[in-house]
């Protein structure tokens, strides 16, 4: 990044960029595991949720690419090894080994209220300090409040479709 651009960021860069790179692990894990949860989702509904477990992979995927231009732009690296993604992340990863739909359901929603809590804190943290980021961190966070909210919506349906039956 430019000198200016550098400048204006009144946080600690280091400490930023750590903070962004942590995030940066949590969004491969999350694309990881919502994309293996499509592929291996059993149960009712299924093709509805696979449709939205595979839309939220690749929402997942941006933000690790939004994450990595900010990190570079800051003069970071973006963690460079797999095997970080696990020691870095903050939300971690649940492996989708129960295909069951309502398994898989539960396991995201927990992941995107651990996404929602990163990204809020983030937002405090760059609001007023380092605008760049704050709007990244904002977009981010509108993304995972939108996903908790439909898979909330997914599971809500699939439980009343249960009980009825
Ligand atoms: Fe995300
Ligand atoms: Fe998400
Ligand atoms: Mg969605």
């Amino acid at each position: 990044m430019g000198t200016k651009g550098r400048e204006i960021v009144g946080l600690k860069i280091d400490d930023l960029i750590k903070t962004l790179n942590k995030a940066f692990a949590d969004e491969w894990l999350a694309y990881y595991q919502y994309w293996l949860g499509a592929k291996v989702a059993k149960g009712p509904m299924k093709e509805a949720i696979i449709t939205e477990l595979t839309e939220h992979a690749a929402d997942e995927l941006r933000h690790a690419d939004m994450l990595a231009n900010r990190i570079l732009q800051l003069g970071g690296t973006p963690l460079t090894r797999p095997e970080e993604w696990i020691r870095q992340s903050g939300c971690g990863y649940d492996a989708p080994d129960d295909p069951f739909v309502m398994e898989l359901l539960k396991q995201n929603i927990k992941g995107e209220q651990c996404a929602i809590d990163v990204y809020q804190k983030i937002v405090a943290l760059t609001r007023e300090k380092d605008p760049v980021t704050y709007n990244i961190a904002l977009q981010i966070l509108q993304d995972e409040v939108e996903h908790e909210e439909d898979l909330e919506a997914l599971s809500e349906d699939i439980d009343l479709m249960l009980k009825r039956h």
